[in-house]
């Protein structure tokens, strides 16, 4: 009698296990034979294009998302209202390098949020290779001049998010730490890895009580060349931006569903951000998040999954320059008196998936580190601490014992085109994408099933 319990105990369990396994077979079969992720990615970027917040291409996207979250029929097709900055860089944007080599002009962009010049600024040129190298500088050095920070991306990192980090902080505060030396303007290194001409823009932020100076990235090539100029002999560097910023403007966050039948109240949201920077297309950043996290929900409704807890997608609106999209989510779930149990995020682009960090307890950690056991044969290796995502960040206020989950695809050549003009819908590999929706779609349905 006991034998027998004990057989029909195990074959319940290889049966649990192999429901589990093939359904997410069927799961990778729907995103690599039947995608519609790469479709869905090449009208944002073309039919749409680059959405910065305030933009009236942000709020076409609003109406793409919206349309296309109808159109795939999952239910409670929502645009919640977000009060978002809006600022424009304008029609000239020019840069000169003058130096004992002659004139040359190079390619610049204005840094988000930056002032204009109100014509055209022109200064001497002074180096530092840091931040903190600047922020040990002196009035006598930096008045008058423009500063150019030069510090490189650390490429002696295998994570290219971790150079990432010990670096983006030039764009962000530079121009406050020139400023308070003096300096008239701001040029930075962009913050990328490979030699190339493009700059790369991005958020930067001034303080109420430092005095505002323009703010521009060049790029690496032109970095390069300028410091060589620079131990050569004195620089002039000329610049011109009509960028300036406008009052905020209302934009919304698009959201969708599928209602859990056993636990609804409790949810599981998946999403990227909606916005993009005014260069390039936004394929990376955070195009591919987007059609990502659709896809993965397109997948289980057409596999008929019905899921425990109400699966949510969410489309954040200004993740760039603001955030305000992810604090107005978290604000509207407390609001609501939902019960948010986990958050998935995917914003470092469309590339090879690895697997996924998770920003939460021990438990949780271990918890997720066990799903290796059936997605390790998909090539998704790592299930480990890490960080969830900016837009779903603010949920972790509201609801102290929520999963924090962010989509973890191979890092190298992310910055290549992170917030550049080279970060279009052809610098996205459809395979890669679309192996992205099958890991986060195989995510979704193990989270529903085993919390
Ligand atoms: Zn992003």
């Amino acid at each position: 009698m006991k034998v027998i319990f004990f057989f029909v105990l195990i074959s319940f369990g290889i049966v649990a296990q192999n429901t589990d396994s093939s359904f997410i077979r069927l799961i990778y079969n729907q995103a690599l034979s039947k995608g519609k992720a790469y479709e869905d990615l090449r009208s944002l970027c073309k039919d749409v294009g680059a959405r910065l917040s305030g933009s009236s291409e942000a709020a076409m996207a609003v109406q793409w998302g919206k349309e296309r979250l109808e159109l795939n029929g999952f239910e409670n097709v929502y645009l919640q209202e977000v009060k978002v900055p809006h600022w424009e860089r304008g029609t000239k944007e020019s840069g000169w390098i003058n130096s004992k080599d002659g004139l040359r002009k190079i390619n610049i962009l204005a840094l988000g949020g930056s002032i204009g010049t109100n014509g055209l600024l022109e200064a001497e040129v002074i180096e530092f290779k840091s931040l903190v190298e600047l922020q040990k500088s002196s009035k006598s050095n930096v008045e008058g001049k423009i500063v150019f920070i030069n510090q490189p991306m650390n490429e002696q990192f295998v994570n290219t998010f971790n150079a990432y980090g010990g670096c983006y902080s030039i764009r962000g505060e530079g121009a406050i730490e020139a400023s308070k030396l003096g300096a008239v303007g701001v040029v930075i290194r962009s913050v990328t890895l490979p030699m190339d001409t493009h700059p790369h823009t991005g958020s930067m932020h001034y303080l109420d009580s430092v005095i505002k100076i323009p703010s521009a990235a060049i790029s690496t090539l032109d970095s390069e060349e300028l410091s060589k100029l620079l131990v050569k002999g004195k620089v002039k560097f000329s610049m011109e931006l009509d960028c300036r910023v406008f009052p905020d403007e209302l934009s919304y966050n698009v959201i969708a569903e599928i209602k859990g039948i056993e636990k609804p109240n409790e949810i599981i949201t998946v999403g990227a951000h909606l916005d993009s920077w005014d260069t390039g297309e936004g394929a990376h950043d955070d195009g591919a998040g987007i059609v990502h996290s659709m896809e993965a929900l397109r997948i289980l409704k057409e596999l008929n999954y019905k899921p425990r807890h109400t699966i949510r997608v969410v489309f954040f609106m200004n993740e760039e320059n603001g955030n305000k999209g992810g604090i107005a989510y978290a604000k509207r779930s407390i609001d609501r008196g939902e019960n948010h149990i986990a958050a998935i995020e995917s914003d470092r682009g469309g590339f090879t998936p690895r697997g996924f960090d998770c920003d939460g307890s021990h438990e949780q950690v271990q918890f997720l580190k066990t799903f290796g056991k059936n997605l390790n044969e998909y090539d998704l290796f790592h299930f480990d601490r890490g960080f969830g995502g900016v837009d779903i960040g603010p949920l972790k206020k509201s609801f102290e014992k929520i999963m924090l989950i962010g989509f973890v695809p191979d890092s190298q050549r992310y910055f290549d085109f992170h917030h550049a003009e080279t970060d279009v819908f052809e610098s996205v590999n459809k395979r890669e994408l679309e192996l992205g929706c099958a890991a986060i779609s195989s995510l979704l349905y193990m989270l529903d099933k085993k919390m």
